[in-house]
């Protein structure tokens, strides 16, 4: 397990902070949702949060963005437009019209899978994987299964950099299901 935050001491993670709401009991009792679409609302913190992240990145060889549905897609695609990487959607089931390959994670009640197109990446690519929040760690374990090499022809030898997202759930010690990769958080909620 790697950690790696961003400098608390940043003017810009405060505003990024403080501009997520958290709504109660959404979508069942005990569950705090973290909910990103008032930071969305606010142009500044929006793009501190991509500049945040696009500062970390434009100088590392970065060549794909795999973006998590659905919240991925808010922030992936313009981190990839600006460090000219191109963007991979990951998705829930049965919703890209290709040829894909699948990786199935736990959810408290049972499963769920996300899948990405083959051909979508190269070997010898090198990835970030963008989501909007990490909580138990299950959906970006998944998306790095998806990438790294496996004894399988299909699941070609991407490398995964790091793993980035706005929040994390640190309560829930998701980073401890990312075996070697490194996170990047902006705001860790405790
Ligand atoms: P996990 O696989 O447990 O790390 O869950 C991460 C995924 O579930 C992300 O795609 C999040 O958007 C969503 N998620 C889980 N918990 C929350 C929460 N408290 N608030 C908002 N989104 C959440």
């Amino acid at each position: 397990m790697a950690t790696s935050n961003v400098d608390v001491t940043d003017q810009r993670i405060a505003r990024i902070a403080s501009s997520i709401r958290v709504i109660p009991d959404f979508p069942k009792p005990g569950i705090m949702f973290q909910d990103i679409t008032t930071l969305l609302l606010d142009p500044k913190a929006f793009k501190d949060t991509i500049d945040l992240f696009v500062e970390r990145y434009r100088d590392k060889n970065i060549n794909v963005i795999a973006g998590i549905e659905a919240r991925g897609f808010i922030f992936g695609p313009p981190i990839a437009l600006a460090i000219g990487a191109k963007f991979v959607p990951m998705r829930k089931p049965k919703k890209l019209p290709g040829e894909v390959i699948s990786e199935e994670y736990s959810l408290e009640y049972g499963t769920d899978k996300i899948e990405m197109h083959v051909g979508a990446v190269q070997a010898g690519e090198r990835a970030v994987i963008v989501d909007d929040l990490i909580a138990t760690g299950g959906t970006l374990n998944a998306a790095i299964r998806l990438l790294v090499p496996k004894p399988i022809a299909e699941r070609v030898g991407v490398t995964v950099v790091e793993c980035a997202c706005v929040i994390e759930l640190a309560e829930l010690k998701g980073r401890e299901k990312l075996g070697d990769k490194s996170l990047f958080v902006l705001v860790s909620e405790t």
